[in-house]
């Protein structure tokens, strides 16, 4: 049997629940308010009886006899009296009774005649003339019963519209909030034919879960269709980046072969090459660094760093490489200490002073800071080089971007340091960010946690 749709299950279930609820109920009350209606109308029947067998056992019984037959009927009571052997004295009853009364002292009992319901109470008692007597009350519930089979009635038919309205007005809401899920199915179902991950749900702003998985689903949509660009641009950068220096490569070992002639010539042709062969390696190694990146199989080997040393070595050891045409100047507070990886701070240090020469201008200054901020380290690296267009300040942290990507070759830079940085900068709990104003300067601020112990 095909398995029935979610709204048709809840409507069912909750259609169920509400019938069992109601006629549960109904039972409840129809059965209280019998039992308060007979109670009502035993106590009537009693309180009538007593007061005959009063009556009939007063002096005044001639004047009592002359009275009209009513006397005998009162607030729906029917009375009389019996003698020993059980025969009708006076008053009056609905049906002939006597073969079905049990002549007891105040009994009562419930009788059915012609289906309807009755109450009897019999109770024994002395006439006027001392003679004992039955007087007999009987009183019929039919009313109490068929008002109650009507109440009953009309509520089962009230019962049954709110059901119907409940059920049909149920199931339209079920189905309506249900609606994105199937919009949700749809959309998953068309990506996953398609591959084309730019679709999306959509729903707009709305409040309840149902909005929300749709957004969220959006948002990993919008992710993961990031992700693959970004994979894709990734492999094409790179293999570019590759291509560049082997076409170097060949076209010097083709002009080698067929011109070179002079061992002078022959030294040029080689430098050339090994100088593709060392960006060709400096590329291969971040390469295989930014893989390490993604996979997160990058495990920080971390200690107890003097961030102030750190700085210091690193700043020697540039100012050694880039020459002196650039100042470098240091303001650097003593044994300022972070729990991090050597190797990477290192080369976090190194990206951000190596680029403050690259980009730097003739004769310029490079400062270098570590100072404590509260529970962090502080390192700023300033420059008054080129600067950053403002426009370009949020694409520096991707990787492969380049502003002006004529200088790569002066340098041997790819547009992959800073992406680098940002990364290393994240996986010790710390931050980077940049000011900079095109022509005038570039201020790098990485900060992370000190350490503690
Ligand atoms: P690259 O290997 O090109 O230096 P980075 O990722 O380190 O790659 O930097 C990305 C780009 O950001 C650089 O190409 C350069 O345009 C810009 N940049 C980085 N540092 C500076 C700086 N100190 N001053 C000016 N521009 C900079």
């Amino acid at each position: 049997m095909k398995k029935l749709s979610v709204k048709l299950r809840v409507t069912i279930w909750y259609t169920v629940v509400m019938l069992v609820i109601s006629l549960l109920t109904l039972f409840a009350v129809l059965s209280v308010s019998e039992e308060i209606l007979i109670k009502d109308a035993s106590e009537r029947l009693v309180e009538t009886t007593e007061n005959m067998s009063r009556m009939i056992s007063e002096p005044r019984r001639d004047d009592f006899n002359k009275m009209p037959g009513p006397r005998f009927f009162d607030k729906g009571v029917h009375t009389a009296v019996y003698d020993q052997n059980h025969e009708l004295m006076e008053g009056s009853m609905p049906f002939d009774f006597v073969d079905e009364i049990d002549f007891a002292d105040k009994e009562l009992s419930t009788k059915r005649f012609n289906d309807e319901k009755f109450l009897i109470y019999t109770k024994s008692a002395y006439n006027n003339k001392n003679e004992q007597v039955w007087v007999v009350g009987v009183i019929s519930v039919a009313n109490e019963t068929s008002m109650l089979y009507s109440v009953g009635k009309t509520n089962l038919c009230l019962m049954i519209v709110t059901l119907l309205v409940a059920a049909i007005g149920g199931y339209l809401i079920v189905k309506k909030a249900l609606l994105p899920v199937n919009k949700i199915a749809e959309t998953a179902k068309e990506i996953s034919e398609s591959t084309d991950l730019s679709q999306r749900i959509c729903l707009g702003d709305g409040k309840d879960e149902i909005y929300t998985l749709a957004n969220t689903f959006d948002e990993m949509l919008q992710k993961i269709e990031n992700t693959l660009e970004n994979e894709k641009n990734f492999t094409s950068d790179a293999s570019h980046e590759l291509r560049t220096p082997i076409a170097v490569i060949e076209t010097e070992c083709e002009y080698a072969i067929e011109y070179v002639n002079t061992i002078e010539e022959a030294k040029e042709t080689f430098a050339s090459i090994k100088r593709q062969s060392d960006k060709m390696s400096k590329l291969v190694s971040e390469l295989l660094a930014i893989s390490r990146m993604d996979k997160n199989t990058v495990q920080l080997n971390r200690e107890n760093i003097n961030l102030s040393e750190l700085t210091e070595f690193v700043c020697d050891e540039q100012e050694e490489i880039n020459g002196s045409s650039i100042k470098l100047s240091r303001d650097i507070d003593e044994d300022i200490c972070v729990n991090g990886d050597r190797l990477l701070l290192t080369r976090l240090l190194i990206n951000l002073i190596s680029n403050a020469y690259a980009y730097g201008k003739e004769n310029g200054n490079i400062f270098v800071s570590v100072k404590k901020d509260g529970k962090k380290a502080l390192v700023n690296v300033k420059d008054d080089g080129i600067g950053i267009a403002e426009e370009n300040l949020e694409k520096i942290w991707e990787r492969f971007y380049q502003v002006d990507p004529s200088r790569t070759s002066e340098n041997n830079s790819m547009g992959l340091g800073l992406s680098m940085v940002k990364w290393i900068a994240e996986k010790h709990d710390g931050k980077i960010n940049v000011k900079s104003r095109l022509g005038e300067g570039s201020e790098f601020i990485f900060e992370m946690p000190l350490d503690n112990d």
